[in-house]
């Protein structure tokens, strides 16, 4: 008799609903001309030439969190923008546990228990190098159990509604992905939570997703397609389809990739570079834009509107 453990579970609806949601055709899938992606790489590079005589020579790294910075609250993003003080938190360990996790779950023998994978994941974290090492080291036993419980939840989520991820699809988790522009002097990042699939000589085939907790949020779409431009920069083909899957919903918010994707996330690398410029090199003053960030920001001690908008928010709220 076969073990339980070792015969495939029946995929329930919302496992059905992810495989309807990126599966496609070869029909579905479609070929980009090289030359339209050379002439977007050269349009790039034509728009910042200009702006990287400005820049020092570490260069500029773009990544979709400066992006975000900049179009937000240009006084904190000034605050921060140089400071290789990088701070850990529970929220942002969260995701690297479960994304590890996630990782093991791929070559896991059996039904993987997501309890398990979340303590393995803790454990060789724990051990490496890289800062998320020292952070989990630090952490006292409660500050571990509910990053425990966190992370666990993620993981439950996904592989409760996510079918098991087959090799043949060529999964990976949180792949680092780069682009230099203009010899180095820009560089592009990226590095989405999961990829599925891969082009096929100039036919698309690769699907980018993000694992999102929470609600859907303007700023996803705009993180996807700069993860789009950036793939699509390094391979000379874009992804097939984006997709943000928000776990405590179930459901997809996704988009089928198309030059007009891409040239949006082009236009956003050069207006946030150009605005990066203007703030830190030419010193343009730097407007506040309150907002629910302004719970997180190391300013929100001394910055007047900041603490206007929390105290607002906060007799809203009873
Ligand atoms: S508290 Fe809010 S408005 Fe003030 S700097 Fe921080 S994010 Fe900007």
């Amino acid at each position: 008799m076969v073990s339980d453990s070792l015969t495939p579970s029946p995929l329930n609806p919302a496992q059905r609903a992810v495989l309807d949601e990126l599966g496609a055709t070869p029909a579905e899938r479609p070929e980009f001309d090289p030359d339209e992606i050379d002439d977007l790489r050269a349009g790039l590079i034509n728009q910042l030439e200009p702006l990287a005589p400005a820049l020092d020579d570490d260069g500029l790294f773009i990544n979709k969190r400066t992006l975000n910075q900049v179009f937000g609250c240009e006084v904190r993003f000034v605050h921060e923008h140089g400071s290789r003080d990088f701070e850990w938190s529970i929220p942002m360990a969260r995701g690297s546990v479960s994304h590890k996790a996630i990782e093991l779950s791929l070559s896991w023998r059996g039904e993987p228990n997501p309890l398990d994978l979340v303590e393995e994941a803790l454990g060789r974290l724990s051990e490496q190098d890289r800062s998320i090492g020292g952070f989990l080291q630090t952490l006292n036993e409660a500050d571990e159990a509910e990053l425990r419980a966190e992370a666990n939840d993620r993981v439950a989520k996904f592989l409760e509604m996510w079918p098991p991820l087959e090799r043949r699809w060529s999964p990976v988790v949180e792949t680092p992905m780069y682009h230099d522009l203009l010899e180095g002097r820009i560089t592009l990042q990226a590095r989405p939570d999961l990829t599925i699939g891969r082009a096929r000589g100039v036919r698309a085939g690769k699907v980018i997703i993000d694992l999102k907790s929470g609600r859907p949020h303007a700023e996803h779409a705009g993180d996807l397609r700069f993860y789009a431009l950036v793939d699509t920069l390094r391979i000379g083909v874009p992804p097939r389809l984006i997709a943000s899957y928000y776990l405590d919903g179930a459901r997809f918010s996704s988009e089928t990739v198309t030059l007009g994707t891409l040239a949006s996330a082009f236009a956003r690398v050069i207006d946030g570079v150009r605005r990066i410029v203007e703030l830190t090199v030419e010193s343009d003053p730097a407007s506040h834009r309150t907002g629910p960030a302004c719970r997180f920001c190391p300013l929100a001690d001394s910055c007047e509107p900041g603490l206007a908008w929390l105290a607002d928010a906060d007799d809203w709220m009873g």
